[in-house]
């Protein structure tokens, strides 16, 4: 199966489902993660261009860690704009290179606009991308993938219908969590959106959840077709 992993920035796939899209991985899934944006304002101290590198090389080790590939649309941050035509086009072009059966994204309750803007490019993406007379450099797909939405990042709100024991690939998640070298460095000891803490916190409780010792958990896009069987692990 081909899979698509969709997050806003460098590190948000990492965090919502890194020990599931590892499991995926290990079952013979073609991986492919995709990061909307470059992640180019999320530093105190490094200028745009240079962190939006720095980030891009940090999202690629991470990716290999479990074994997938890596992308970025090199979208600045806080620009992701879903009625943007552009964007739309980078987003169908990229669907249609991987042409995946399942989409993974953020769900519409999260905490940062750029989050809740990819939901929405995504959703309308994935319709476009099927579609012969919407022409792009790619060919169209023949069916529309179905989507599943990731947890929220910093714990908004999230009703899911899927969890993932993610025990055996939990070390695996944190080492890739610890590429993002330039999200981790400068936190101080209570500060507590450090990715480490976040992670811990949310494959703790997702796995109270589902008697596991750490899970991820997951909602199928209801708007369109569900699959009939369980696609995840
Ligand atoms: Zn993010």
């Amino acid at each position: 199966m081909k899979i698509l992993a969709i997050g806003a920035h460098p590190d948000d796939v990492e965090l919502s489902c890194f020990g599931t899209l590892a499991l995926c991985v290990s079952r013979g899934d073609t991986v492919v993660v995709c990061s909307v944006t470059n992640g180019n304002l999320g530093h105190k101290k490094l200028d745009k261009e240079t962190l939006s590198l720095v980030r891009m090389v940090e999202g690629a080790e991470a990716s290999k860690v479990i074994g997938s590939s890596y992308c970025t649309l090199e979208i600045d941050d806080m620009k992701v704009d879903e009625n943007s035509d552009e964007q739309i086009l980078k987003v169908v072009n990229l669907i249609r290179s991987v042409n995946p059966e399942i989409i993974i994204t953020h769900s519409e309750n999260e905490y940062h606009s750029d989050h809740t803007a990819v939901n929405k490019l995504v959703f309308k993406s994935s319709h476009l991308a099927s579609i012969p007379n919407y022409e792009t450099k790619n060919s169209p797909i023949t069916h529309i993938p179905y989507i599943i939405y990731m947890d929220s990042v910093e714990g908004a709100p999230f009703i899911g219908d899927t969890w993932v024991d993610i025990s055996d690939t939990f070390e695996l998640k944190m080492k890739a969590i610890g590429c993002h070298t330039s999200q981790l460095e400068g936190k101080e000891e209570e500060d507590y959106t450090d990715l480490f803490h976040i992670a811990e916190a949310t494959a703790s409780y997702r796995g109270l959840m589902c008697n596991a010792r750490v899970a991820e958990v997951f909602k199928h896009c209801d708007k369109r077709r569900v699959p009939t069987k369980r696609l995840l692990p």
